[in-house]
């Protein structure tokens, strides 16, 4: 299976950042085995894919309607019409900011893929959670409830990303990376069949380019989701080449 490497820039980047984009994007057409993308503020998704014709652009979330009285949100169509191939959904900081529910993340995936939109649909465990001996129970409980009824690597990845990594340096143990993809892989060919192996699982959480080779090696980590490091070509590269060096 190919590697995916895929940036979240959060809320960070106006125009001025177009420049860094665009080195990031001459970075990433060297790693020709990999894949890879930029999930951005919906604001800059058009220019970024205007200017960056051959470089995957994503958006960060969308909403589960088609269109109406939704102040402020952003539709599965309007990302596709400003260029993103593919978007974010169900990541920890929605989840708990904006209170989504596994429910409407499910409805949201329908909603990316009605209009030809990929998805990277986002799992993980609190502290508290992983402490308490329930990672597992409750990132399969988020997989269960926020998957549409057919998936396939066409357009689906699931991103692990436990909420107690995200931005703070810390990563599980490789055993424990191991585990639950294993565990999220089981899952989702229990459910899909065969259409579950060709679903990428990405590992997301404080992924850098010192730990990247050791993640990226564990079986059934087939990528990652990187918020900090994703912001510069710099920080970035090194997680590509750890990717391109991996293997499969
Ligand atoms: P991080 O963010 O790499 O800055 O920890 C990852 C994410 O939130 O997707």
């Amino acid at each position: 299976m190919r590697k995916y490497i895929v940036g979240n820039w959060k809320m960070n980047g106006t125009s001025g950042d177009l420049t860094e984009l665009s080195s990031i994007a001459s970075v990433a057409a060297k790693y020709s085995a990999v894949d890879s993308a930029i999930c951005l503020p919906a604001t800059l998704v058009d220019r970024a894919s205007g200017q960056l014709p051959g470089f995957q652009i994503g958006g960060q979330d969308c909403h589960m309607d088609a269109s109406g009285a939704h102040t402020g949100c952003v539709s599965a169509a309007m990302l596709v019409d400003a260029g993103a191939m593919v978007t974010i959904i169900g990541h920890s900081e929605r989840r708990a900011a904006q209170h989504e529910q596994d429910a409407d993340i499910r409805l949201k995936a329908e909603a990316a893929i009605s209009v030809g939109l990929n998805v990277i649909l986002c799992v993980g465990e609190t502290l508290e959670e992983r402490d308490g001996g329930q990672a597992l129970t409750v990132v399969l409980g988020q997989i269960e409830g926020s998957l549409p009824d057919s998936a396939s690597g066409d357009w689906l990845s699931v991103a692990y990303e436990p909420v107690w990594a995200i931005g703070t340096g810390r990563i599980p143990d490789a055993q424990d990376v191991a585990e639950m993809h294993n565990s999220i892989r089981k899952q989702l060919v229990s459910r899909f069949g065969e259409a579950g192996r060709s679903i990428r699982i990405l590992y997301g959480g404080s992924m850098n380019g010192e730990n990247a080779a050791m993640l990226l090696a564990i079986p059934d980590v087939d990528g990652g989701l990187i918020g900090g490091a994703s912001l510069n070509s710099a920080k970035f590269e090194p997680i590509l080449v750890a990717a391109a060096n991996s293997g499969e």
